[in-house]
């Protein structure tokens, strides 16, 4: 029996903006006194129309170019219906069938590439908040966060392990702080997560598909990965006990327990239809200009994976690249760019030494970066102890050596280069390497 795991990912951000996405409330909601920040038009009372926030629209195609996607040059917003208590107008404005962007793509570090079925933009609901006043239990409704502008990333079910899910999830993190549309802080809850897995299972009868699962709102990246994992063993050990095998309608939407690890059932998982999805009526259809398109595009900065290329090109070794990129270190990143046409300058030995916090970014960096790669020529002492701890640990390779084997020095030499995170001279250590695994 063989089986593969596919697996997709809702993203759901939170747009850091002004105002709410159809009136002008403003949008920043965290940690403010509830229902304080509401209007006729969010709260959705009779008669109230929506006027769409353009700022909010742009930050949507952004997103949408920095992952690759097509910009559909006709767009519209649709309700879609549904009762819940934190949704006050009995339907969420959203994109159905004419999203803002489509088809768009991540590539992983392997190479992989993830598809992106769609970007398109949404107004949040409230929030519920499950309480006790004056000893019962009671459930309290926050308006402030209704209609606030997000940004739904839907993936193909095209990762096929929780590793590949959580890189995904971490570029695309990457790439929304890059593009400065949101600070996409999972505590906050300005980035939820919502996992779609089933597995493709292999076996002598043919090949089958286990139910759909949805696992809703997850704000962390290991909650996710967890809650990948669980349901790949749930689904395949439900397989093997029941066989039970996806059809149309059995998609089903799970809660997950970070405390007990575990997924729970919640609903079956409504279908399109269910939401009776139409045009909104009260916002006419978009048709986005090529020139709006090419202003938005010369307004994105380089992207995380491009900013890590440009440093290897000049020198900066991919592991550190992708440290100082990812720690948004961009006053570390400009100081090593703007070192690396000086030729008495090692790049990558620069760049090392920041990373290992080594050299202060914010003092004068050349000067430090010289008293640093001094040690090589004039501490022979330190080199000495450094060379002699690797022999130390390593006497089956020391062995080799004795036998012969006279190029594995090579392997001190690297050893204890990166131990004095390459900073020492190479002359200098391999000279002494030879003398010390020779004494
Ligand atoms: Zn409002």
């Amino acid at each position: 029996m063989k089986t593969t795991p596919l697996i997709g990912l809702e993203v759901h951000v939170e747009l850091e903006i002004k105002s709410k996405m159809f009136c002008g409330c403003p949008a920043d909601h965290f940690g403010k006194a509830p229902n304080t920040q509401t209007c006729p038009v969010c709260l959705g009372l009779p008669g109230a129309l929506p006027v769409p926030n353009k700022k909010a629209i742009e930050s949507c195609l952004k997103i949408g170019l920095a992952l690759n996607c097509s910009i559909n040059r006709l767009s519209k917003f649709d309700r879609k219906q549904y009762f819940y208590p934190d949704l006050a107008k009995g339907y969420q404005i959203s994109q159905y069938d004419q999203p803002f962007c489509s088809d768009g793509y991540v590539i992983l570090d392997s190479g992989k590439r993830i598809g992106i079925e769609r970007v398109h933009q949404e107004e949040d609901t409230g929030k519920l908040q499950h309480t006790a006043l004056n000893g019962e239990k009671v459930t309290l409704v926050d308006f402030n966060r209704c209609g606030v502008p997000l940004v739904e990333i839907v993936s193909r079910p095209d990762m096929s392990s929780s590793t590949e899910a959580k890189e995904y999830l971490k570029k695309i993190h990457e790439i929304i702080r890059a593009i400065k549309v949101s600070s996409a802080d999972m505590e906050k809850g300005q980035m939820r997560l919502e996992p779609t897995i089933n597995v493709m299972i292999e076996t002598e009868s043919g090949t089958h598909y286990t139910p759909m699962v949805e696992v809703k709102n997850i704000n962390s990246f290991n909650f996710a990965t967890q809650a990948i994992d669980f349901e790949i063993k749930r689904q395949i050990e439900e397989f093997e006990k029941t066989g039970i095998k996806k059809t149309a309608n059995n998609k089903t939407t799970r809660g997950y327990d970070s405390v007990k690890k575990i997924t729970f059932l919640q609903r079956s998982k409504e279908e399109a239809k269910d939401y009776r999805y139409f045009p909104e009526p009260d916002i006419p259809p978009f048709i986005i200009e090529d020139d709006l398109i090419e202003k938005l595009r010369l307004d994105i900065p380089l992207l995380p994976d491009q900013e890590v290329a440009v440093l290897e090109k000049i020198g900066v070794n991919q592991k550190d690249a992708k440290i100082l990129v990812s720690s948004e270190n961009k006053v570390a990143i400009e100081r090593i760019k703007g070192l690396a046409n000086n030729s008495n300058v090692n790049i990558q030995k620069l760049s090392s030494l920041i990373v290992n916090g080594k050299i202060d970014v914010n003092r004068d960096v050349l000067a430090q970066y010289n008293t640093h790669t001094k040690i090589g020529t004039t501490d022979r002492g330190e080199l000495e102890k450094i060379i002699n701890k690797v022999i130390e640990e390593n006497p089956q390779v020391v062995a080799e050596y004795k036998k012969g084997k006279t190029n594995v020095a090579g392997f001190f030499v690297g050893q204890a280069m990166k131990a004095t995170s390459g900073t020492a001279d190479p002359k200098t250590l391999s000279d002494l390497v030879v003398e010390l695994l020779n004494k």
